[in-house]
């Protein structure tokens, strides 16, 4: 049974070089793209994409940081691939929580600029995949 997730190269991970290696490590797990894009999300898209953290002491931040600059929108499709999205990114936090060989544990250190976005679950990716890509 094959499903579709949300996936972001986040504005740290475009403005740092590392497209292609969150693309390969999505290839390699064995998942496919379904749809990709280089955009630069509105004020109005970041608020919808976080809904669920208006209200908390970093949610300015975040919409800043992620309207700051270009980012990548992916669909991800596959066998399990909202877990096995999840799985590659490791932990919110690139240092207390994701593991060395996660992108997160690999690549980043500060909470809010960890890389990547996967949705976190079924109801949560078809809501993120209309918010990004409504023609799909
Ligand atoms: P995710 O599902 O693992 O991305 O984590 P959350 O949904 O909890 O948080 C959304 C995003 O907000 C994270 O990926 C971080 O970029 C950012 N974030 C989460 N917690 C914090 C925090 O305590 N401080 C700051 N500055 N950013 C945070
Ligand atoms: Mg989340």
């Amino acid at each position: 049974m094959s499903e579709r997730t949300l996936v972001l190269v986040k504005p740290d991970g475009v403005e740092r070089g590392l497209v292609g290696e969150v693309i390969a490590r999505i290839e390699r797990k064995g998942l496919k793209l379904a749809a990709l894009e280089l955009r630069t999300a509105d004020r109005a898209t970041a608020e919808q994409h976080y809904a669920e953290h208006d209200g908390k002491s970093f949610y300015n931040d975040l919409v800043d940081f992620i309207t700051g600059g270009p980012l990548v929108a992916l669909v991800v499709e596959g066998t399990r691939a909202i877990p096995a999205f999840r799985q590659l990114a490791g932990g919110t936090d690139p240092v207390e929580k994701a593991t060395p060989g996660t992108i997160r544990g690999d690549f980043g250190i500060e909470v809010q600029y960890n890389l990547v976005h996967g949705s976190d679950s079924a109801e949560s990716a078809e809501r993120e995949i209309k918010i990004w890509f409504p023609n799909l």
